[in-house]
């Protein structure tokens, strides 16, 4: 048995199906396994990045309860470690996936890769859950993958070793960017008219459910308003705590569109035709510096703190004043929007995949694994 890669939600499938591939390439024989977490949307980025999973977790709980989804995944990933025997298994960013199977890795001794380790808001409560599952995950890992140096030095401040932490780059990257010549024209994007601005909006976070989400709708239609020049288009999570938010807010304003989730090409071709980025979204944060759009951070503490060091993205949390007062200073002022667009993407090259591929074959080499690497 190969590498298991065990992939939930949205982030997970697009940040990790690269590294499926380098794998193959390596002769790693990488094994796919969707833990459904994520449900249609899972299977929506899956078809939209070509992943076709070798195997589907049976699930049965609640997703609406993180016990009951932890206990789950951890259960039924237990049992197929038990039964397959992965030589290792990879694990990606801070979700109840990654965190289950890392740990159902873990009791049974096999070893475990964590891509896009080292991220730390600091915050346990922001955001949350993640920021614990990437804490949990980190004692009980193998091999560290950090996207930058800063996620390693967070890494080596909790005591990690130095020779079970790579720098990678984060494989969205790697993603992204084959993406950026295979994208598709979603349907939303001819309501543009001519001479007017994009600005792309999502917002899913639960630590956002409720008045964050309110507060940031009410920021959309002050903005729309304030700048009769610009389109807004909200990709609405299907999580319904996020979606019927939302459309209550937004259904019927005008220039503002609430869309389904998009597929990732064409989600990716509305990035690219934007002017300016509203988002809680990690992800997005790291994808929107390779088109040049800066990123106005819909958090209160961000975990990609690379990101705000490099200009390209600010935090503005979700104060409608704040974000109003930020995004029409980047829609007004040209060289300030300049100056947050024209800065390098700090979270990697396009190679991190081949690199994680290249570590691992070395790692799991017969004659490394018999020396003792870990
Ligand atoms: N995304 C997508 N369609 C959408 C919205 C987002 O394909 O309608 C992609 C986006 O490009 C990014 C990922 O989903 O790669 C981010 O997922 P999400 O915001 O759900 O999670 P996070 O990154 O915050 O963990």
């Amino acid at each position: 048995m190969g590498i298991a890669i065990v992939a939930g939600t949205r982030p997970e499938i697009l940040k990790l199906a690269p590294v499926y591939r380098s794998l193959k390439t390596a002769g790693l024989e990488p094994v796919w396994i969707a833990t459904g977490q994520h449900g249609d949307l899972a299977q929506q980025a899956e078809e939209s990045i070509g992943i076709v999973p070798d195997m589907r977790l049976p699930g049965g709980w609640d997703p609406r309860s993180l016990t009951d989804l932890t206990a789950g995944l951890l259960g039924q990933l237990g049992l197929w470690i038990s039964e397959c025997s992965p030589r290792a298994v990879l694990v990606q960013g801070d979700t109840a996936s990654a965190y289950s199977g890392a740990l159902a890795a873990h009791l049974h001794r096999v070893p475990v890769g964590h891509v896009e380790a080292g991220l730390r808001s600091g915050d346990p409560a922001n955001p949350f859950p993640e920021e614990s599952f990437r804490r949990l995950i980190a004692p009980i890992t193998d091999f560290h993958f950090a996207p930058t140096r800063l996620a390693e030095k967070n890494l080596r401040l909790e005591g990690i070793k130095a020779r079970r932490i790579w720098i990678t780059g984060n494989p969205i990257i790697d993603t992204v960017l084959d993406m950026a010549a295979h994208t598709r024209h979603p349907a939303v994007l001819d309501a543009l008219k001519p001479g007017e601005r994009l600005v792309l909006l999502t917002a899913h976070r639960r630590e956002n459910w409720g008045e964050g989400i309110s507060s940031i709708c009410s920021a959309a239609r002050q903005l729309v308003e304030r700048h009769d020049d610009i389109r807004i288009v909200f990709p609405a999570h299907s999580n319904p705590r996020v979606r019927e938010t939302v459309l209550a807010e937004l259904g019927e304003a005008e220039r503002i569109h609430v869309t389904e989730p998009l597929s990732y090409p064409e989600f990716i071709a509305v990035l690219k035709a934007s002017h300016l980025v509203l988002s809680d979204s990690g992800g997005v944060q790291e994808e929107a510096p390779s088109f040049d759009v800066p990123v106005l951070v819909l958090r209160e503490t961000t975990e990609r703190q690379e990101a705000v060091d490099a200009g390209v993205a600010r935090l503005v949390g979700t104060d409608p004043e704040k974000i109003v007062r930020e995004a029409s200073r980047l829609l007004s002022e040209k060289a300030a929007h300049r100056e947050m667009a024209d800065r390098n993407n700090p979270f990697g090259d396009g190679q991190a995949s081949r690199r994680i591929a290249e570590i691992l074959k070395a790692e799991l080499s017969p004659a490394r694994a018999g020396a003792g690497a870990a």
